[in-house]
Order: structure tokens, then sequence, then C-alpha cells
């Protein structure tokens, strides 16, 4: 995909934790046209100005089997004409999934997750070092990919949203209850004020 047309696409809201829609299961997509051209390049616009290395449709109220992607980019300090400090994402490799089905996992990975969704949690969490993904690109070709370590991960977290599953969910009840407290807590006194 071109790079400039991905910064060309809107800046959409992201729903937090707990907004009904990250419960929902998503649907597959049928329809491979340009509306869903235009969602996935907003999706990445998104992901990058958060930023994040990974974003799912319902993340943006969309309940779609989609996710998008980049676990190797990087952020570069440019000095602005006005003298000041800004960043520039560097080296994008920008992917996208659409209808995915993981085939197949293996082994353990423990990885300290952060969540566009969940502001402000980490926790680690032990999913499966490698994993074979099956989706669909952009122009509805099925597609299988290898994934290891840090690009399984993310791939694992991105596919829990797509049924209704934030990371906290995979954590010890204790700690899922402490996160939840934290955040609705959080939720309502954001709503209360002007
Ligand atoms: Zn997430």
């Amino acid at each position: 995909m071109d790079l400039n047309y991905i910064d060309e696409g809107k800046i959409l809201k992201i729903f937090t934790y707990p907004s009904p829609i990250l419960k929902k299961i998503a649907t597959n997509v049928e329809v491979f046209d340009d509306e869903l051209k235009e969602l996935c390049r907003n999706m990445l616009t998104t992901m990058y100005d958060a930023p994040g290395i990974g974003l799912a449709a319902p993340q943006v109220g969309i309940s779609k089997r989609i996710f998008v992607m980049d676990v190797e980019f990087d952020r570069k300090e440019v000095t602005a004409a006005d003298g000041q400090t800004k960043y520039e994402i560097v080296d994008r490799k920008p992917l996208i999934f659409i209808n995915p089905v993981i085939k197949n996992k293996e082994g353990q990975f423990k990885y300290e997750e952060g969540c566009l969704s969940l502001p402000g949690i980490y926790d680690e969490v032990t999913r499966a070092k490698k994993i074979t993904l099956e989706y669909q690109d952009l122009e509805g070709n099925k597609k299988e990919i290898e994934a290891e370590d840090l690009f399984a991960v993310c791939i694992q977290h991105e596919n829990d949203h797509l049924d209704g599953v934030v990371f906290i969910e995979r954590l010890s009840m204790l700690k899922k209850n402490f996160f939840h407290k934290k955040l609705v807590k959080r939720k309502k006194m954001y709503s209360d004020s002007p």
C-alpha cells in the first residue's frame, strides 16, 4: 500500500473499556470494496497517530473482522520550523488482516501488553509463541502468514478484539477485577467532568 495514502486517512475515535462495542463478536467482511479500503486506511492513520502497533475494527466502533498492524515502525525526533520537537513515524510496514483465523499455535511467550482501548494499563500476558494465520487481503485474496514472538502476540491480541475479548480478561481474576474497577472509576470521573 502507498504510504502517502495512509497519511490522507481520517483519525477515528477509539472506544475505550468498558464500551459495549468491545464486548461484541465481530462479523466477517463479505464485500471487498472502496469503503473497506477507506476504513482500513483510516484505521492505519488512527493507529500511527495514537501511536500503537495494532488496531482492530471494534476499537473504532465497527464490529467487523478486521485489524491493522505495524510492529516495525519507529519514531524519529524532528525539530519543526518553530523550534519544537516533534515525532515523525519512519520505516512503516503497514499490514491489514481481514477475516483472520488463527490455525496453529505453538509454544509460550510472555509479553507486557498494552491496548489503545485500555489507556495506562500494562501487564504481562502469556500467549502462543508461534502461530499460523489465515486471512484475506483488501482484494479478498486468501493468504497465510507465520508469526513469532511480538508479531504473534500482537496478532493474538488483535484477534481477541474480534471475539469481544480485551487483554485484561486473559489475566488472573484478581488482576482483572482490579483493572476493571480502575477503568470504570476513571470513566466515571471523565464523564462527570464538564
Ligand atoms: Zn487492544
